[in-house]
């Protein structure tokens, strides 16, 4: 895999100026790529997916390493790893330093400046040196965290965001994470209208056939009433994406956090998927 740092552009917001970095990656074809996003400093629950995965050669990490869960560092170390593909979330800028806090919620604060104070200084700069958006260049793939459109706010979670977006990007194919619901939103190219359907487990998805948007829902906090663990699995031969969940052990997180005294709200919502 080699990548190429390809422009900087900064993008103004009333609060906040976000330097983005995108970048290019060119990688071979037969590859297996393991997808991930939104782990949020549970490493329970990363560890359960990276062992469930199995063989994978790449990891694309759509962002949103830390923020809410009590293990930050040892997900940084455990990712980093892997010489990860990895996208800066809004929460790893925050962390980072790179973005105010005014647009979290009161637990989500509380847990950036609780993370800030753990986690060393190389996973700081690793933080917030992340790409906002990549290009997978030979498999027409983008990756971002939120949208193609506002890579660290936007959340795709309606049809007309997604049809807003589809002006934004090159690529037939766009994995987004940020909303923690696993989802696809698909235009046909022969049609005018962008569905949106929920991603199949266990299914493989044809990633030549439309215009889409696949988010694989999160690692750390998912929330759409399932409390596994979600990922997904790409084939680049086959250009196939598959979704899957793990069981982890959702007490051992909830122990950590109850012991630190986190938000009670946040170590709740775990057991529900919510
Ligand atoms: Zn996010």
């Amino acid at each position: 895999m080699t990548e190429k740092k390809l422009h900087r552009t900064g993008q103004e917001k009333p609060d906040r100026i976000i330097l983005q970095i995108n970048i290019i990656i060119f990688m071979g074809s037969n590859m297996h790529i393991l997808v991930i996003s939104d782990i949020h400093s549970n490493y329970t629950a990363l560890d359960a997916v990276i062992k469930d995965a199995g063989n994978f050669d790449q990891v694309w990490c759509l962002g949103d390493v830390v923020g809410y869960g009590p293990e930050p560092d040892e997900c940084i170390r455990r990712l980093r790893e892997f010489a990860p593909v990895c996208l800066a979330g809004n929460h790893d800028l925050a962390v980072a330093g790179s973005l105010g806090l005014g647009d979290f919620t009161k637990e989500a604060r509380e847990m950036i400046v609780w993370t800030r104070a753990r986690i060393s200084g190389s996973h700081l700069n690793w933080l917030k040196s992340n790409p906002s958006t990549a290009l997978i260049m030979e498999h027409g793939i983008t990756l971002v965290h939120g949208s193609p459109r506002d890579p660290i706010w936007e959340y795709i979670s309606a049809r007309e965001v997604a049809k807003d977006n589809l002006g934004f990007i090159d690529t037939p194919v766009c994995l987004n994470g940020h909303t923690h619901m696993p989802v696809i939103y698909r235009k046909p190219w022969d049609g005018l209208k962008v569905l949106e359907e929920r991603l199949p487990v266990n299914t493989p998805i044809r990633l030549t056939l439309d215009r889409m948007f696949i988010n694989p829902g999160s690692v750390g906090q998912p929330r759409d009433e399932d409390p596994r663990a979600a990922y997904a699995l790409i084939d680049l031969e086959a250009m196939s994406l598959t979704h899957r969940r793990v069981q982890y052990d959702v007490s051992a997180t909830q122990k950590l956090m109850k012991a630190a005294r986190l938000p009670g709200s946040l170590i709740r919502r775990l057991r529900f998927g919510q």
